[in-house]
C-alpha cells in the first residue's frame, strides 16, 4: 500500500491510499478518486509532508539537571531578596493586601491547601516554588 497526500480543485486535502502509483493513476483516470468534502473528482497529488510513511519522530525528552536546579535556586533567592516575608500570615496577608487593608507588597509565606483554596476564590493570583534543597544538603541516609 502507498499513501498520497491529495488535493481536490477546490483545495481540500486528503490522504489515499493505493494498490500502488499505477493504481492511483488507473482509479485516478476512471474518477474513482474523489474529495471526502466536495466529491470532486479532479484531483491532484501534492508532495508528501514526509517521504516515508512510518512511527511519528521521537518525543522530545527534557531531563532536569543542574542548569535547571541553578534556575530555581536564584528563582528562591530573587523571591528571598525582594518578597516580605510573612511566614504562616500568608492567605491572611494576602486577602488584606487584595482588599487594600495592607500596602500592595510583595509577599512569601506558608499557606495551607484551605488557605490557597480561599486565595483562588477571591481571585487573588499568587504562586508556588518548589523550594529546592539547600546545595550543602547531606542527601545520604
Ligand atoms: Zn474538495
Amino acid at each position: 500500500m502507498i499513501a498520497f497526500d491529495l488535493q481536490c480543485k477546490n483545495g481540500h486535502t486528503f490522504e489515499g491510499w493505493f494498490e500502488d502509483a499505477a493504481a492511483y493513476d488507473d482509479q485516478k483516470a476512471r474518477g474513482f478518486i474523489s474529495c471526502p468534502v466536495c466529491d470532486d473528482t479532479e484531483v491532484v497529488k501534492i508532495p508528501s509532508k514526509f517521504a516515508i510513511k512510518g512511527p511519528s519522530q521521537m518525543p522530545m525528552s527534557v531531563k532536569p539537571d543542574a542548569d535547571m536546579e541553578i534556575i530555581g535556586r536564584q528563582i528562591a533567592e530573587y523571591v528571598e531578596r525582594n518578597f516580605d516575608n510573612v511566614g504562616s500570615d500568608f492567605a491572611e496577608e494576602a486577602l488584606k493586601i487584595h482588599y487594600g487593608v495592607s500596602e500592595q507588597r510583595n509577599i512569601r509565606g506558608v499557606s495551607t491547601k484551605q488557605e490557597e483554596e480561599t486565595l483562588k476564590q477571591e481571585g487573588i493570583q499568587f504562586f508556588k516554588l518548589p523550594v529546592p534543597a539547600a546545595p550543602d544538603t547531606d542527601t545520604d541516609n
